[in-house]
């Protein structure tokens, strides 16, 4: 079997530039990924990828595509099922097809967990969201709802608040899981609202968001909030099954990597939002892989620096 440099697995911001950094060392690198952009492909207003000024995700991708083809990496549209360690090498196991490379670099990303009511579909992007730190400056002088009782909801809304003239926080449950001094500081938030046991039942609008329909546990009553943004913030799922036997995970079930992106598995990487830096945004994912493709250079060459 033919054996990689690197093996790339994921095709968003994180795994194209690894493959970039690594094919501009005159790395034999492989991408597997069934589609080249990730969640950038999700949305049409990115402003803040510095250098970008095109606002839409599936420009951003069209410019990741012409990257990989700028520098020749191969790509193969494939799913990887499981990595295993093979001598000082790895397999990479996929759906279709099995791979051999010296290091492996995985991105494979995250998803949002979504509500799975009416309406989320057909108006994410046009009013749900699931990324405050990029869509908060798009709130002002909205009103705006947050879903969730955790950290990551609080942190949120507590951004949100800054931009949104009614920020309220809807939670199913009778109280919240977040932290107790995070609570306590947005309950004194002028322009926030905690609205507790209350469960989404649907989200409704016009040609964008205009109505949040909910439900009171208690009563049952049922209560539409006017809003024009709805965040969903009920948890990510993180996407790496595929090498979870070989790393070392946080409590979030994110890869824990070093500053060269290193996992506890020697030779093996990871990039983006599969790792535990807290930031889920495209250009850190990008940076990530920037020195993914650096550091599996490093490593294959035994430079100082990975030994
Ligand atoms: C709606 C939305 C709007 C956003 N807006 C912004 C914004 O404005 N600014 C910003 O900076 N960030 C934004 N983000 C966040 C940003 O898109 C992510 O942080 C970034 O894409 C993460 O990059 P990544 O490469 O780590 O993962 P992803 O982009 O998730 O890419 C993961 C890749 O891995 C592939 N993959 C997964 N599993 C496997 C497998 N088993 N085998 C092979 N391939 C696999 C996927 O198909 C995908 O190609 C937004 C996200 C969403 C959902």
């Amino acid at each position: 079997m033919e054996v990689y440099d690197v093996i790339v697995i994921g095709g968003g911001p994180a795994g194209v530039t690894a493959a970039v950094f690594a094919r501009r060392k005159l790395l034999k690198t492989l991408l597997i990924s069934k589609n080249v952009g990730g969640q950038v492909l999700l949305t049409d207003n990115i402003e803040n990828y510095t250098g970008y000024e095109g606002r839409t995700g599936t420009g951003l991708a069209d410019i990741f595509e012409r990257q990989l083809q700028s520098v020749s990496s191969e790509v193969v549209s494939d799913a990887a099922m499981e990595v295993v360690k093979d001598g000082d090498a790895f397999r990479v196991k996929c759906e279709e097809g099995e791979y051999r490379g010296r290091t492996v670099i995985a991105t494979g990303g995250s998803s949002a967990k979504m509500l799975g009511v009416p309406g989320e579909e057909r108006y994410f992007g046009s009013g749900v969201c699931v990324c405050a730190t990029c869509d908060a400056p798009m709130t002002r002088n909205k009103d705006v709802a947050v879903i969730g009782g955790g950290n990551s909801a609080f942190q949120s809304a507590e951004l949100l608040a800054r931009f949104a003239k009614k920020v309220y926080v809807v939670h199913r449950r009778g109280s919240f899981r977040a932290d107790a001094i995070i609570v306590e500081r947005l309950r004194k938030a002028p322009n926030v609202e905690f609205l507790l046991g209350k469960t989404v039942l649907e989200i409704k609008g016009s040609a964008k968001v205009e109505v949040l329909r909910v439900r009171d546990s208690a009563s049952g009553g049922e209560t539409e909030i006017p809003v024009q943004k709805v965040f969903v913030e009920i948890g990510r799922e993180v996407k790496l099954d595929y090498i979870k036997g070989l790393v070392k995970m946080n409590e979030r079930g994110q890869a824990i990597v070093d500053r060269l992106q290193s996992t506890s598995c020697k030779g093996l990487f990871a990039a983006g939002d599969i790792t535990d830096l807290p930031y889920g945004q495209a250009i850190i994912a990008s940076g990530q892989g920037a020195v993914a493709g650096l550091a599996a250079y490093d490593y294959i060459m035994g430079n100082a620096c990975q030994i």
